[in-house]
């Protein structure tokens, strides 16, 4: 396998670039995706009647809330509609995006590219596995090094034939506790990141405690807090002090929820209560007083129809269009604006030098 170059380089979908090129960057965002692992049949008829529904505006309020029993919902599969609505990200300002959809959400190489053709935007595109209830079969027999070899290859070969490669890690799902198999992901998620220098983006399990439980096994693996970014972090931790000590860690911290005010994110018995902008605003700036503004990320994580403008979502452009303007008459300064939008996801995605070779690869435990 050839060594990873890729130090101090971003790598888009279309090939690596400078940081610098990168511009005002969403770092959790999904352009197409599959997310019918989470469609759960409701008990009652009535409620089972949203099942199969196309999305209308009459329904729009209750899949807001209850977005799992609606079938269309959960399924992106449009290439066309995905650059209808990233265009409007764009033309607001955006130059890049983050897709993140990891295995098992249906990602798809070849339309990204096509999409960055397509819009001129900069795509990242994501690696390694989603949350256990997406898993592929076999998942459980998997060795953490044959899993830190497949998302190796990704990132310096391409997935499978199609010569496109990975850009970060992730997200890697977990949820709380993690299990075996959800350390084994991680662990070798991490080993990827320290032998090509790739970042890794995490999605934790809805709980306080998840996030330091996810760092402890990355860390311990010989991964750097610094190419770590904790996503989801409004509805996963409610309690300041552990979001300061998590911030303390050294990774970045992703508000990346922005538009999503609608419903608690409840599957499997998790709840994850969602915060509102105001509270990620606030959240923004209590890390900003505590010196953290170089850790900063934020996305909106657009995945399911009812998030999209077509069906009356605020799309991918939200952050551009309606947070930016708050935050400055919040107070926030210019220069912590593009620390956020800018700065950060060119420091966040760049490849760090790769430390490990194939040759200590080998003694690592399967
Ligand atoms: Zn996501």
């Amino acid at each position: 396998m050839p060594p990873s170059d890729m130090a101090g380089k971003v790598q888009t979908v279309l090939g690596p670039i400078e940081p610098q090129s990168l511009g005002v960057t969403m770092t959790h965002e999904h352009l197409l995706i599959d997310l019918m692992s989470y469609f759960t049949m409701p008990e009652e008829a009535s409620t089972r009647w949203y099942a199969d529904r196309p999305i209308t505006m009459d329904i729009l309020g209750k899949i807001g809330q209850v977005w799992y029993i609606n079938k269309a919902n959960l399924q992106q599969y449009d290439l066309s509609f995905a650059i209808e609505e990233v265009l409007q990200y764009k033309y607001a300002g955006g130059n890049a995006i983050v897709d993140t959809t990891s295995v098992g959400l249906a990602r798809d190489p070849l339309a990204l590219a096509r999409i960055a053709r397509a819009t001129g935007l900069n795509v990242v595109m994501g690696g390694s596995y989603y949350i256990p209830i997406s898993y592929p079969a076999g998942m459980e027999k998997k060795t953490e090094t044959q899993i830190a070899d497949e998302i190796i290859s990704d990132i310096t070969v391409g997935v499978g034939d199609t010569g496109v490669k990975t850009g970060v890690i992730g997200e890697v799902g977990c949820m709380y506790p993690l299990s075996e198999t959800e350390k084994r992901v991680l662990r070798g998620s991490a080993y990827a990141s320290i032998e090509t220098g790739c970042p890794i983006t995490i999605h934790p399990g809805f709980h306080n405690d998840s996030p330091h439980e996810i760092l402890e096994v990355l860390t311990e693996a010989g991964a750097d807090p610094k190419n770590i970014i904790m996503g989801h972090i409004g509805p996963t931790v409610r309690d300041l002090a552990i979001l300061k000590d998590l911030a303390q860690s050294g990774c970045y911290i992703q508000h990346d929820l922005f538009g999503f005010e609608l419903s608690d994110l409840e599957y499997m018995g998790e709840v994850g209560v969602s915060i509102s902008d105001v509270q990620r605003m606030e959240r923004l700036e209590f890390l900003i007083d505590g010196g953290f503004l170089g850790q900063l990320l934020v996305g909106q994580d657009v995945c399911q129809l009812w998030q999209y403008r077509r069906y009356g979502g605020k799309g991918y452009a939200h952050i551009l269009e309606n947070i930016v303007p708050r935050m400055r008459k919040r107070g926030f300064t210019e220069q912590q604006v593009h620390a956020i939008l800018v700065d950060n996801p060119a420091r966040a995605l760049a490849f760090k030098p790769a430390k490990a070779t194939r040759k200590s690869a080998k003694g690592r435990k399967g």
